[in-house]
C-alpha cells in the first residue's frame, strides 16, 4: 500500500467515526457531545478516536485524533476523548475488535446503575454477546481506573454495562460495534418491560451452551 493509499484509508476511517457519531446522536443514544468512538488503524499499534467535547455534526476528519497503544498522540490537533484509555485498552488487548463505541443510551444507562449483569433472558443475547452482559465496577468518568475496569469486565464478551454511566460495545468494524450497543439497548429496554409485567425467567446455562454450539454449525451463509 502506498503512502497516499494509506492516508486515504485513514481519512475513510475518520469519516466513519463522524458518521457513526451522528448516527448515535440521532438515535438518542447520546445527547450533546456525549459518548465516544474509536477504530483501529489497520496494521499498526494505533487507533483513531473522536475528539473531546465537540458536536458530532460539526466534525471534519481533521478533528479525529490518532493515538498509539502507548497512549501518545501521534496525529491530530484536537484533544482526544477523555475516555481514550478505555478505547485503547480494549483495542490493544482484543485483536479481534477493530472498533469501539461508547454510548449513554437510556435503558442501558438505567440498568448500569443496578451494578449487576444483564442475565440471558432472550435467546439473541447469547447468540450475539455470548452470554450475560457484565457490569463494570464503578470508577469516575475519564479515569484510568474506569478504563481498566471496563476492559476487565469485557473479557469474554463484546459489550459491557459501565456502572452509573452507560455502555460500550466492540466489533470487527463500526457497523458491528454499533449493532452490539443497539442490541444491548433493546435488551435492557425489554428487560424493564418484562420486569413491569412479572419476573423474567432466564435461559439455563445448558441451553446457552448447546445453542452456541449448535448455531456455530448452522447459522448464516
Ligand atoms: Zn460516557
Amino acid at each position: 500500500m502506498t503512502v497516499n493509499e494509506k492516508n486515504a484509508q485513514i481519512q475513510e476511517l475518520a469519516q466513519q467515526i463522524i458518521d457513526y457519531g451522528v448516527k448515535m446522536l440521532k438515535a438518542g443514544y447520546v445527547t450533546g457531545t456525549g459518548g465516544n468512538i474509536s477504530v483501529r488503524v489497520p496494521g499498526e499499534e494505533a487507533y483513531l478516536i473522536s475528539p473531546s467535547g465537540m458536536p458530532y455534526e460539526e466534525l471534519t476528519v481533521d478533528d479525529i485524533v490518532m493515538i498509539n497503544f502507548a497512549g501518545e498522540i501521534i496525529a491530530g490537533k484536537r484533544k482526544p476523548s477523555v475516555e481514550q484509555n478505555m478505547h485503547r485498552l480494549i483495542l490493544k488487548n482484543r485483536p479481534e475488535f477493530n472498533a469501539v463505541i461508547h454510548t449513554h443510551s437510556c435503558y442501558a444507562a438505567a440498568y448500569s446503575s443496578l451494578h449487576r449483569p444483564l442475565p440471558v433472558f432472550l435467546d439473541v443475547m447469547h447468540c450475539v454477546f455470548g452470554g450475560a452482559v457484565p457490569c463494570s465496577e464503578y470508577a469516575r468518568i475519564g479515569t484510568m481506573e474506569l478504563a481498566q475496569n471496563v476492559e476487565k469486565a469485557m473479557r469474554g464478551t463484546n459489550v459491557v454495562l459501565i456502572a452509573n454511566h452507560g455502555c460500550i460495545g466492540a466489533g470487527k468494524d463500526l457497523a458491528e460495534a454499533y449493532g452490539n450497543v443497539e442490541l444491548l439497548e433493546e435488551c435492557c429496554k425489554a428487560y424493564f418491560a418484562a420486569c413491569s409485567a412479572g419476573v423474567p425467567l432466564c435461559i439455563s446455562d445448558d441451553d446457552i451452551r448447546e445453542s452456541i454450539a449448535d448455531l456455530s454449525k448452522r447459522y448464516g451463509q
